[in-house]
């Protein structure tokens, strides 16, 4: 039997084929689970998302913009309605206006800097909650970090300073959510070229300096990513709660 068969999960964050999420989902269809899908609100990002599931027939495929509480809500309401109940839940959700993110840190607006947190923190954090309800035989949550949180990476910038507030959420949400049998974690992953990533200035630098830096010498790839999905999600790290994976070809561990 498949890993995931009978397992019911919603991945929120996929924007295109690149997206980590979508990694996620092609590992997890894999595996047999049954997936439902949030993508930001819009025909042109509808379009995107039905392109890559269309064949799958998923039951969920809806709009969601996270600073949106009504939005998020209506969601999670369908998920119990179409399921009565969720195994797993992937945020892979961040944004930071793109002009703020090109200026130093020391510049950053007040408005840019809650709007950043709001949707790449806050958003992990309203998600779970909404979830666990639904987690009735307990549930397994993941998000996705990067090194930038640990370290100053030049122009990671409020990036950096959100990924910091999202690993430490994770730890509190673990803590809250842990006598449910709900695990909570993250994933810390290598730079991938995404529609984020993008947006982060000198970004080729960062591939081009972590493939000579890693023990691995290359640069993390999708599958990397949804190998380390299946683990987290599933019972093979069943003992595991409130951890961030650095799934980054060891980039993280060399100090030179
Ligand atoms: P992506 O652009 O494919 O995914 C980001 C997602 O966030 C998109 O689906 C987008 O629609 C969604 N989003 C943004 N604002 C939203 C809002 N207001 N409401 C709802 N959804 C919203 O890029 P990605 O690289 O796959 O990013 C996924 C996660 O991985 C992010 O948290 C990112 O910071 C993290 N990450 C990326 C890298 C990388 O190198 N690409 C490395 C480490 C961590």
């Amino acid at each position: 039997m498949a890993l995931f068969s009978g397992k019911i999960g919603l991945v929120m964050g996929v924007a295109n084929d690149r997206s980590i999420a979508w990694a996620m989902s092609e590992a997890l269809y894999a595996e047999g689970a049954e997936l439902a899908f949030t993508h930001l609100p819009g025909d042109s990002s509808k379009r995107r998302v039905m392109q890559l599931v269309e064949s799958r027939q998923p039951k969920i495929v809806q709009p969601c913009e996270v600073r949106n509480d009504e939005d998020l809500a209506r969601v999670f309401d369908l998920v119990r309605e179409t399921y009565g109940k969720l195994d797993f839940l992937i945020h892979s959700i961040a944004f930071a206006p793109p002009q703020e993110l090109r200026n130093p840190y020391v510049q950053m607006s007040r408005a840019g800097w809650h709007l950043a947190m709001d949707i790449s923190v806050y958003s992990l954090v309203a998600a779970c909650r909404l979830a666990a309800p639904l987690m009735t035989d307990g549930g397994s949550i993941i998000t996705i970090s990067y090194y930038g949180g640990e370290k100053v990476i030049p122009n990671y910038n409020i990036m950096g300073v959100c990924k910091a507030a999202l690993e430490h959420s994770v730890r509190y949400l673990a803590w809250d959510l842990g006598s449910q049998k709900i695990r909570v974690n993250c994933i810390s992953a290598g730079p991938m070229r995404t529609l984020s990533s993008a947006g982060v200035s000198g970004f080729d630098v960062l591939r081009e300096h972590a493939v000579k830096k890693s023990p691995l010498s290359r640069i993390v790839e999708p599958s990397d990513l949804g190998k380390n999905a299946l683990y987290l999600l599933s019972d093979f790290s069943s003992g595991v709660t409130g951890e961030t994976i650095h799934v980054d070809c060891g980039y993280s561990i060399i100090g030179l």
